[in-house]
């Protein structure tokens, strides 16, 4: 038997394990199906220890950050929750966690790249982020030596440090513009000869990565939360989230309701609160000023069939907004509370849970999963030594030849005839 297949949500028709778009041209998430209905945790390292139920057949050794999964105590206390559950991605080696750059990205591109091994894919991935995407496949394919494309707007070049060497496999081109216009670009490059589009929230492997901090809290705790805090721009890991519960509700072992989902988003550029409520949040100025811009997507998959939407409804979930000065207090609590540093983002959806609290959306005893999307990075940066990935080249948004130079520089980073 398959250990899955990948069907389309509205047609249901069987797709191939790289498809990201169903070939019926149907408005529709693909899904893996997995012939095995109960996880039992494989003897494995990292998030390979969930591979029943990622779309691969192999692992990355070195690829052992997880999500850690532990109880509350300081920060719970100061709003009396008696079963909060924080699910920690990052790096923090007291309890174990070794995600080297220190976010839950990671648990997308390993997945994602190990698929594309196995599939023999031998052209160029290109990848578009404003940071924490990019540094993660940057990680994954110094590791695997799989050709990368990294197009970053040249504000977020910042963000794209390493714990490795200078490394022959990723090629980093910024661009003068903002992150649409890195998109675009990178868009019109993945769709040339020789390169393949990593795909998004549409890619399975990367959803069924992001869906293992679901698995690893609901086997910490024994049983499903009754809540699922998040922070989301894109929306992935709310979607990846809601569809882990449906396969453990379906295991039978873990409670048969679906937890609530509270995703946060950072006031006023909230662009999914803003469609979740019919309000507009979302500033002409947007992503200047935010907390944290790697929160911001001007178009997250809502309502596709098997997006944010049908998530939300699904689990009769809820939408947030926070303001900087929230998310700022929230993030100084929590690491004074727990003990660790958080990445900004992380912050709002801490925040989000103080919100809901405050309106009375959760009850005091209630089991609560809180998704510190990220955090750890001072603390990995005093334990190793970490430098920019410098650019093969800079374009400009405005220069209407910038596909042409950027495949120039691509053939000549890998020494290739595109
Ligand atoms: C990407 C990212 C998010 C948002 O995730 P999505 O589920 O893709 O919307 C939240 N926090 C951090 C740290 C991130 O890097």
């Amino acid at each position: 038997m398959k250990k899955y297949v990948v069907r389309c949500l509205d047609c249901g028709e069987i797709h191939s394990s790289h498809s990201l778009n169903c070939k019926n041209g149907d408005d529709a998430l693909l899904r893996t199906d997995y012939s095995t209905k109960q996880l039992y945790p494989a003897d494995l390292p990292g998030i390979w220890r969930y591979r029943d139920w990622l779309p691969v057949h192999d692992i990355i050794e070195e690829g052992s950050g997880r999500t850690i999964t532990y109880r509350s105590e300081g920060f719970a206390a100061k709003y009396g929750l008696e079963d909060l559950w924080i699910a920690f991605n990052g790096y923090w080696p007291e309890r174990d966690a070794r995600m080297m750059t220190c976010t839950f990205k990671d648990l997308e591109s390993f997945p994602t790249m190990q698929l594309i091994r196995e599939l023999n894919e031998e052209r160029i991935m290109v990848v578009a982020s404003a940071g924490n995407t990019a540094r993660a496949f940057a990680h994954t394919c110094t590791i695997t030596g799989q050709p990368l494309l990294l197009v970053v707007p040249g504000a977020s070049a910042h963000r794209l440090w390493t714990t490795h060497g200078q490394n022959p496999s990723v090629c980093l081109v910024t661009v003068d513009g903002d992150y649409f216009d890195a998109i675009s670009l990178a868009g019109k490059i993945a769709s040339r000869e020789g390169f393949v589009n990593e795909g998004g929230a549409k890619n399975i492997a990367r959803r069924d990565g992001m869906a293992t901090v679901m698995l690893d809290a609901t086997l910490a705790m024994d049983t499903l939360p009754d809540h699922y805090f998040q922070a989301v721009g894109s929306g992935t890991g709310g979607i990846s989230a809601w569809e882990a519960s449906m396969r453990l509700v379906g295991d039978g072992r873990f409670g048969s309701k679906l937890p609530v989902l509270h995703l946060g988003q950072n006031h006023p550029c909230a662009p999914l609160y803003s469609l979740r409520s019919g309000t507009d949040a979302v500033d002409k100025s947007c992503p200047e000023g935010m907390y944290d811009d790697v929160l911001y997507n001007r178009k997250p998959l809502y309502a596709i069939k098997g997006g944010v939407k049908d998530a939300l409804d699904g689990t009769g979930g809820l939408m947030y907004a926070i303001s900087n000065d929230e998310a700022t207090y929230s993030q100084s609590l929590f690491e004074r509370t727990e003990g660790i540093d958080i990445n900004p983002a992380a912050a709002v959806a801490v925040a989000a849970l103080v919100q809901a609290v405050e309106e009375g959306n959760v009850w005091h005893e209630d089991r609560i999963v809180l998704n510190i999307t990220g955090g750890g990075q001072k603390r990995l940066m005093q334990d190793h030594p970490v430098r920019l990935i410098e650019p093969s080249a800079g374009v400009s948004a405005d220069d209407p030849d910038a596909e042409d130079r950027i495949l120039k520089i691509v053939e000549e980073f890998f020494g290739v005839r595109l």
